[in-house]
């Protein structure tokens, strides 16, 4: 008989034997199915021990061994203890969290492709090509004609999907893979003397673990370096691992993808794609077959047997790092990821992390630069516009009216960027000062005209707008501030000629909403786009000239010390939506604060310098990178009670703390209240990373032992994001 150590998704920070009888050491990485408690779990074999600490006669017996997927790889299981050791979270939670849906119930795994890449066939494109009486299926030969090959999942969400299956039995498309890998690749374009030399930097590393900033100016073709060293990669038979910040982003990158190397196996992995497709993928990567794997942060975790690079575009978007559960930084492992295997890494953006740029600037990534567009000329012009001694209609300066009746004129496309959906930030009673407040959280529940709802963005909460004022009875309301409806609004008055389209959360609620969305805006029916964040990422719309940023200023003075970087990083983004191909492109920023030193780099959009001056300010008040934090949560109904918890925490541990561990009073979380629950925090710095972790450890484990009062929940995020 064998004894199986197995690793379970419970949050106990330990590792449990099972007893075995067929096991050998080739089932290490293997899934199990046993009994724990009174129900039964999904783990992972890490370990055949000789002996337990348990009395071999009372250790249980697995109950399934899944031995139809090959056992997941020995790097793959050192990953996932390692993002236990960093995070101080127990390896079975990790392998819950990276193994995917089928796997994680010890099921068998069909790895046949559902969804294949869709293209045309000759005959499609002599169709296509000689036209005849339009229909749904001509429409659809046209699209897919203009996008490229696509998978099938996402080709039945366009306007004329359903006609997928009327052609394919005409035969004017096909699956590209596996069965027929007969395809053509468009025309490589030239590259740019920058892109050349970028590649052969990258192409003349020696081997081994290499990292670097690919810093690049937006439009200046970082996607085509990228491509091109995956090319290298594929032909040397290596596999490569791109990350990409958002679901929405990932069809446009994969469809570049696809069309460029038509005979890939490529792997869309994200929380999008269906639970079967998902692990299949996996499977398929595993077993080495996928080329390919593009996906977000959640990728990371894509066991890969020939990896030969790693590529994380925009580098320092916010949701690589997970905010709830295993709360790990995807871009930071890519880096620890690339280091195990020995691979290069290319991490890219137009506007690094602080952090990554620091790396760079000490030597640590070597830097690569792209400073000139590829088609465009230009880099778009900024002008702010001081809005302190203006009259604003419908929130627009005079300046800004003008220059997008310019762009109607010309039949250019616009973009106006505002980060707050819904029809305005909170509803308010003139006569009584009741203003619209989410009975669970801090925070005001937003007005959305249009279905007449006030909504809670934190915690969901929903109900319909009252006719009159909950506490005096007034019947008239006023909306406060101004969202991306109401700003739509204000624009179908004003440019009534305007096809106006917005794009956010609420418009896009859905992947096939916002494949929908991004498919109008491509055939451009839009001439003025009113968008959140969504569109300021990664977006290539060649008739986008203008880009006017409305309502920034609240960040310049927010609390969270990482406001300002944020801030930058967004305006550098939408900014370099305008202008990316024949057109120049013009930046309208409104703002009290023109001065501002931010404002002032990002009108000479000078990423260094911005760079240069926040991490001065960083260093002066010891914030991150300068220090390394940890922060402990704790939540429960009452207040009180997730104090004391952490007061009791720092108590457990505070004499025994070695010196240049400081661990700060724990206090009320910004937004103390959520979902019912009342939040606080407790941060604890070192200047030393390694310091850091080896009082973690000691610490966790006297957490474990704490107990809680009721109702507590807490949990340990390491290098936070909010503190
Ligand atoms: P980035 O990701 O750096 O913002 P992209 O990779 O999206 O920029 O490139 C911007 C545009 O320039 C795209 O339309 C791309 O096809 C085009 N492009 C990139 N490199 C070249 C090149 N060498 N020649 C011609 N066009 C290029
Ligand atoms: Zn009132
Ligand atoms: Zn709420």
């Amino acid at each position: 008989m064998s004894i199986v150590r197995v690793a379970l998704p419970v949050p106990i920070p330990q590792l449990f034997d099972y007893s075995c009888d067929s096991a050998t050491h080739e089932d290490i990485g293997r899934c199990v199915r046993v009994n724990f408690g009174r129900r039964q779990e999904t783990g992972v074999i890490v370990d055949l021990p000789t002996e337990s600490d348990i009395d071999p006669a009372r250790l249980k017996p697995v109950e399934h061994l899944l031995r139809e997927v090959p056992p997941l790889p020995g790097d793959w299981l050192a990953l996932t203890a390692f993002v236990a050791r960093y995070y101080h979270v127990p390896q079975g939670e990790v392998i819950a969290l990276a193994l995917p849906p089928d796997l994680r119930r010890a099921d068998e795994v069909d790895d046949r492709d559902t969804d294949p890449l869709l293209a045309l066939t000759p005959a499609g494109r002599q169709a296509h090509d000689e036209g005849g009486r339009p229909s749904k299926a001509r429409h659809l030969l046209a699209q897919l004609q203009a996008a490229g090959p696509t998978r099938k999942s996402v080709l039945r969400t366009w306007p004329e999907g359903t006609a997928c299956a009327d052609l394919l039995r005409r035969r004017w498309i096909y699956a590209v893979r596996p069965q027929n890998p007969a395809r053509t690749a468009g025309a490589l374009p030239t590259l740019t003397d920058e892109q050349g030399q970028v590649i052969d930097t990258v192409a003349a590393h020696a081997g081994g673990f290499a990292a670097y900033l690919l810093q690049g100016v937006t439009g200046a073709g970082k996607t085509e370096v990228y491509l091109r060293l995956i090319e290298r990669a594929l032909a040397a038979g290596r596999q490569v691992l791109v990350l990409v910040p958002e679901i929405a982003l990932t069809p446009q990158l994969e469809q570049r993808v696809v069309g460029r190397f038509p005979d890939a196996d490529i792997v869309a992995l994200h929380s999008g794609v269906a639970d079967g497709a998902r692990s299949r993928g996996f499977v398929r990567a595993m077993k080495g077959e996928a080329d390919i794997v593009l996906g977000t942060r959640l990728a990371i975790f894509t066991p890969l047997p020939r990896l030969g690079l790693i590529v994380v575009d925009e580098e320092h978007d916010p949701s690589y790092k997970q905010q709830e559960g295993v709360r790990y930084s995807a871009r930071d492992l890519a880096v620890w990821r690339a280091r195990q295997r020995e691979v290069p890494l290319v991490l890219g953006s137009a506007t690094p992390s602080l952090e990554s740029w620091r790396h760079a600037e000490q030597g640590r990534y070597t830097r690569l630069r792209l400073t000139q567009r590829a088609i465009a000329t230009h880099l778009p012009t900024v002008r702010l516009i001081d809005t302190r001694r203006i009259k604003l209609e419908d929130g627009l300066s005079p300046a800004l009216i003008k220059a997008l009746g310019e762009r109607l004129e010309r039949r250019e496309q616009s973009l106006l960027f505002l980060n707050r959906r819904g029809y305005a930030p909170v509803l308010s009673c003139p006569a009584c000062d009741w203003i619209s407040a989410c009975p669970h959280c801090s925070a005001n529940c937003v007005v959305h005209l249009k279905d007449r709802r006030l909504r809670c963005h934190h915690c969901g909460h929903d109900t319909s707008i009252p006719h009159a004022c909950p506490e005096c009875g007034n019947q008239d309301l006023k909306p406060l501030g101004r969202g991306t409806q109401k700003l739509e609004e204000g624009l179908v008055a004003r440019f009534p000629e305007a096809r106006i389209l917005r794009v956010d959360r609420d418009a896009a609620r859905s992947r096939k909403h916002w494949l929908e969305l991004l498919a109008r805006i491509h055939a451009g029916e839009a001439d003025i786009l009113v968008g959140t964040q969504m569109m300021a990422k990664g977006h290539d719309f060649p008739r986008l000239t203008l880009v006017g940023v409305i309502g920034a200023d609240g960040a310049l003075y927010a609390a969270d010390f990482r406001a300002p970087e944020r801030l930058f990083q967004q305006m550098m983004q939408v900014g370099g939506r305008a202008g990316r191909a024949a057109l120049a492109g013009e930046v309208l920023i409104q703002t009290e604060f023109p001065d501002h030193p931010l404002f002032q780099c990002l009108q000479r959009q000078d990423t260094d310098a911005f760079a240069r001056m926040a991490l001065a300010e960083r260093e002066e008040a010891n914030f991150p990178p300068f220090t390394f934090q940890a922060m402990l949560s704790a939540d429960a109904p009452v207040l009180d009670d997730a104090l004391d918890f952490l007061t009791r925490a720092s108590d457990c541990i505070r004499s025994d703390a070695p010196g240049g561990i400081f661990l700060y009073d724990p206090v009320p979380m910004r937004m103390t209240r959520l979902a019912r629950r009342e939040r606080a925090q407790l941060l604890v710095e070192s200047a030393s990373r390694a310091a850091l972790q080896g009082f973690l450890s000691e610490w966790m484990r006297r957490l474990y032992r704490l107990g809680t009062a009721r109702d507590v929940r807490w949990r340990m995020d390491v290098d936070p994001l909010d503190v």
